[in-house]
């Protein structure tokens, strides 16, 4: 049998189709020419960077720097692939502290387009021109033009039909070049930058400032009293890893991730690790698909991190990424725990509706948080009503919560005093429609929900409670029967270590029912019916990603349970309650972190300032 296909011939490619496949890599629209262009400029050692662009960089990109200039006995190799000025042995690939490395991006742009070199380097009396179209140089010439480099990228892919085709909407495409600008103009504060895109400017920034003025210039100024800044320098055992940051309030976290910005040695880069641990610092603070505002910049050795495993160098690898997420984490986090979350109210002259993205803080207090006082939350407990509006016996046990609430305050591992507002203790409280709680604090009026609240400060204390052992179980005389359905009834093996840490016992007493002998007492004595509970949990666990959390160390299943069971047992809307029950869950709220939010992350308290009230009447 022949009708074996003859082997196709072996040649090989011509430097120009070479250079295009490369640049396939490399090139993949007018913002990766952009990026490629003012990295080679930050490289060069400039001080002020400016990029023209036309129609969305698809007629013209150029960028000029006043950096060192290029050697015009260089100006060739600068085109060529694979020659650089940055790299010269394997061990360099280990240390690299410049932006670019491979020496093949000017290559490829050239070979795409009609790209023109004009440069002239400190002890050079005039400027020269090198002019090439495709892969042919024109011999570099004289020419008159300043120190530094100016080079002009035009008609991108006029000689790759197929690639201009996958271009997008001019407007899209300049879009895409002024993000890339955003966020090299974040990372390089000393560096001026001016941005124009078809003679008319988008943004410039004067050269030298601080980290911090050229977050603020780029993210806008009125954001100002809603970023805090964080830093891990002081912390314990960061090994070389530092950083510095700012971090958006809650508040003004945004449904799409494009105000975060995290760089790697001042290079952008997107990571999971990374933002995993900044969705995590933020959790039970924003709710669920939103992102936080937030500008990163870490620092490390460059041996710590591989930069070369993405064409576009838009991801890294790190050698110790468990080190990474924990300073990221705990940076993070401490910045928000020692901040005053609570939004305020802004009011306008025009008094428009009360809107999320209005929400404001007044000047928020970097202090740590503040300490747990146990009288606080002795006085909680010793009576037996405790935020009790159905008549019940009281939710917690005294001491445990007691215990739990102090191993906590001892974490955070500070007993100095604090800056943060308190409620004002002797304080009227009020309860308004049987739903919202209304006092004051040192700045204004304060609002609280008032089943945001309990949940919050049950779900923190059940948190606590249950990493120390199962929950205190109340055995039920006759058991409770659940209905349940034979599939759920095949999951209960996979819950049963989630039950005995709760303190559930439970099992089939037939094939659709399930009979509860115990029930966690917290339950109990809130009312909670085992029926509801159970049913609740069976359709949680329904859910492919529940189990397999329960499989994998269980700790996530066990906040959304635990969260569920603060929802079920918190106070609701329209329960009445007393003047010692208001009194005693605000005082919880001075000791529980994040009692800001809910943990579903929803606000759990508002602010009217003293100011507010002051404009409001015209008083200012
Ligand atoms: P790489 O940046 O990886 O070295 P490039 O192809 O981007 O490769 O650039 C090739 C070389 O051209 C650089 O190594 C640098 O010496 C020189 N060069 C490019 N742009 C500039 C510039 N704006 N100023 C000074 N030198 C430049
Ligand atoms: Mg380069």
């Amino acid at each position: 049998m022949s009708d074996r296909p003859e082997p196709k011939r072996i040649q090989a490619l011509t430097p120009l189709v070479a250079s295009q496949i490369a640049a396939g890599e490399v090139v993949e629209r007018p913002s990766s020419v952009v990026k490629e262009l003012v990295e080679n400029s930050i490289d060069a050692g400039s001080t002020r960077i400016t990029l023209e662009i036309e129609q969305g960089g698809i007629e013209l990109i150029r960028v000029t720097d006043d950096g060192s200039g290029i050697d015009p006995a260089d100006l060739p190799l600068a085109i060529a692939p694979h020659a650089t000025s940055k790299v010269t042995s394997a061990e360099d690939l280990d240390r690299i502290a410049t932006l670019g490395f491979r020496g093949e991006a000017l290559a490829s742009i050239s070979s795409v387009s009609r790209l023109s070199i004009r440069t002239r380097t400190r002890t050079q009396s005039a400027a020269t021109l090198l002019e090439c179209e495709a892969d042919v140089a024109q011999p570099a010439r004289p020419s008159s033009g300043p120190e530094g480099t100016s080079i002009s990228v035009r008609n991108l892919f006029f000689n790759t039909p197929a690639r201009r085709k996958f271009l997008k909407s001019v407007p899209t495409e300049q879009e895409r070049c002024v993000d890339v600008m955003r966020a090299v103009a974040l990372a390089h504060p000393a560096i001026g930058f001016k941005v124009v895109c078809d003679s008319r400017v988008s943004f410039e920034m004067p050269a030298d400032q601080s980290p911090k003025e050229r977050v603020l210039s780029m993210l806008g100024k009125e954001l100002a009293p809603q970023m805090l800044e964080a830093s891990a320098d002081q912390f314990d055992d960061a090994r070389g890893v530092t950083l510095w940051g700012m971090v958006g309030l809650p508040a003004i976290a945004r449904g799409t991730n494009k105000s975060q910005f995290i760089f790697i040695n001042g290079r952008p880069v997107r990571d999971r690790t990374i933002q995993h641990a900044v969705l995590e610092a933020y959790r039970g603070l924003i709710e669920p698909g939103r992102f936080p505002t937030i500008v990163l910049m870490i620092d490390m050795s460059p041996s710590g991190v591989d930069v070369n495993v993405h064409p576009a160098k838009a991801e890294v690898r790190f050698r110790d990424s468990g080190l990474v997420h924990s300073v990221v984490y705990h940076a993070i986090k401490r910045t928000l725990q020692a901040a005053d979350l609570t939004p305020s109210i802004s009011f306008t002259p025009t008094n428009r509706p009360l809107d999320r993205d209005m929400a404001q803080l007044p000047g928020s207090g970097l202090a740590p948080p503040p300490p747990m006082n146990p009288a606080q939350v002795a006085s909680f407990f010793e009576r037996n009503n405790v935020i009790n509006t159905q008549g019940a016996r009281p939710g917690f046990d005294v001491d445990q919560v007691r215990q739990a609430l102090a191993t906590s305050a001892a974490q955070q591992g500070s007993s100095e005093p604090t800056a943060l507002p308190t409620i004002v203790p002797t304080t009227k409280i009020l309860q308004i429609h049987k739903s919202y709680i209304v006092t004051q604090d040192d700045q204004g009026i304060v609002i609280i929900d008032q089943h945001a609240l309990h949940e919050r400060v049950m779900f923190e204390y059940l948190l606590e409670r249950v990493l120390r052992g199962p929950l205190q179980s109340q055995h039920l005389l006759t058991p409770a029967v659940v209905p349940a359905s034979a599939r759920q009834l095949e999951l209960l093996p996979e819950l049963q270590e989630l039950f005995a840490r709760l303190g559930i016992e439970a099992e089939p007493i037939g094939p659709f029912s399930l009979g509860v002998r115990s029930f966690p007492a917290f339950l109990f004595e809130r009312r909670v019916e085992p029926i509801e509970f159970l049913t609740a949990i069976f359709e949680k666990a329904e859910n492919a990603q529940f189990i397999s959390n329960l499989k994998s160390g269980g700790e996530e299943a066990m906040r959304d349970v635990l969260d569920m069971m603060s929802c079920k047992a918190a106070v609701k809307a329209g329960d009445r309650m007393t003047d010692v029950e208001l009194a005693e869950l605000l005082a919880l709220r001075e000791s529980v972190e994040r009692s800001s939010n809910c943990p579903h992350g929803r606000p759990t308290s508002v602010r009217i300032t003293i100011r507010d009230l002051e404009k409001l009447f015209h008083r200012a």
